[in-house]
């Protein structure tokens, strides 16, 4: 059993907008996995950020992640969201779309799903989401452009990017996570940091990052290096939890958002855009999505169950589970920014 002797660094400036200013928020403790302690969170005076203060040490990273975070998976074990989501709903739309789209069989689907499919495939993007599960701001040129993803986990997305007509390349700190992800997709997969990797400028049209930034230690030193990776007119796509969501108005403290001591900064929507601004992008597209907010509202109900410790489980939302996320996605059809994930598109300026 590994001994933890965990130090902390206190920051005198907000990572995100280097205001000084900070209120206390909530003092935490590691619901997911149990790693022993408590974990400070402050609100940001300026831009509203929530950030842990003091905060877990670089050196000590490390033991914030048991060998069981849900990102390591076995090399060859099966993607849990494969390409048809076997099962679920999405999966038979996808298949439904790809039966007009490409002329797949799909016997097995209802009639109701089978127009459906026959008139989304119409719309733009839906057969390239129906075959490769990938929307529309990661979509390839097809000019066989080169595009990063950071923190691949399993190497779903990463294969999918593939498939799609990247050159894709991989980065994740974690050397077993990486390897995962190599095995999985055949992708070359670097270990290493966004500012510690050796690619050289200007060598990647597409940047992804999904649950990565509010894991970065420096936020915004890897802004700055995504910015230079990037060719004139390039993209960075991040997602990452959405610290306003509607979710955490019911659940607060238990919100799976916060995931202590793990998560490190939490910008607002409008605190990223400036920051991204501030490294030199100019251009943005930006949305919420409660694509998650059953699954969310889940687990933070049995936080506060008293649940703790135990890892995610693979068991069902609730009918209020439901019932709430899909007062939230209406909430987010209409434009109100409360989904459980931030998504932002930003452009690098052609010149
Ligand atoms: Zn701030």
């Amino acid at each position: 059993m590994l001994k933890y002797i965990m130090r902390f660094e206190q920051l005198d400036r907000c990572p995100v907008c280097e205001s000084p200013e900070h209120a206390a928020k909530f003092t935490l403790p590691d619901y997911l996995y149990a790693v022993p302690g408590t974990f400070e969170y402050v609100t940001c005076a300026g831009c509203a950020t929530v950030y842990q203060n003091p905060r877990v040490a670089l050196e000590d990273l490390e033991q914030c992640y048991p060998s069981n975070y849900f990102t390591h998976f076995a090399p060859g074990a099966a993607a849990p969201d494969g390409p048809h989501d076997a099962g679920r709903w999405t999966g038979t739309l996808r298949k439904a779309i790809r039966r007009y789209a490409d002329g797949t069989s799909a016997d097995d689907i209802s009639a109701f799903a089978k127009f459906s499919g026959a008139i989304l495939a119409w719309i733009p993007g839906a057969a390239r989401w129906a075959r490769y599960g990938v929307r529309d701001p990661l979509a390839a040129s097809g000019n066989g452009g080169r595009c990063l993803e950071v923190g691949p986990g399993a190497g779903n997305t990463l294969r999918r990017l593939h498939w799609i007509g990247w050159e894709a390349f991989g980065l994740d700190v974690d050397a077993a996570a990486a390897a995962t992800a190599q095995a999985a997709t055949g992708c070359d997969v670097k270990v290493g940091t966004l500012t510690g990797v050796d690619f050289p400028d200007g060598y990647f049209e597409l940047i992804f990052m999904s649950h990565v930034l509010e894991h970065l230690p420096d936020l915004r030193a890897s802004m700055e290096r995504c910015f230079r990776l990037l060719e004139p007119g390039g993209r960075l796509v991040v997602v990452y939890p959405n610290p306003e969501s509607l979710g955490i108005r019911g659940t607060q403290q238990f919100s799976v958002n916060w995931d202590p001591p793990r998560h490190l900064v939490l910008p607002p929507m409008n605190a990223a855009i400036n920051l991204l601004k501030s490294v030199g992008f100019q251009d943005f597209e930006t949305r919420t999505s409660a694509g998650s907010a059953a699954g969310y509202r889940k687990i933070g109900r049995q936080y506060r169950a008293g649940r703790t410790g135990k890892g995610f489980e693979n068991t069902k939302p609730s009918i209020g589970d439901r019932a709430f996320a899909l007062y939230e996605t209406v909430l987010v059809m209409f434009g109100a920014p409360v989904g459980e994930e931030i998504r932002i598109t930003a452009w690098k300026p052609m010149n």
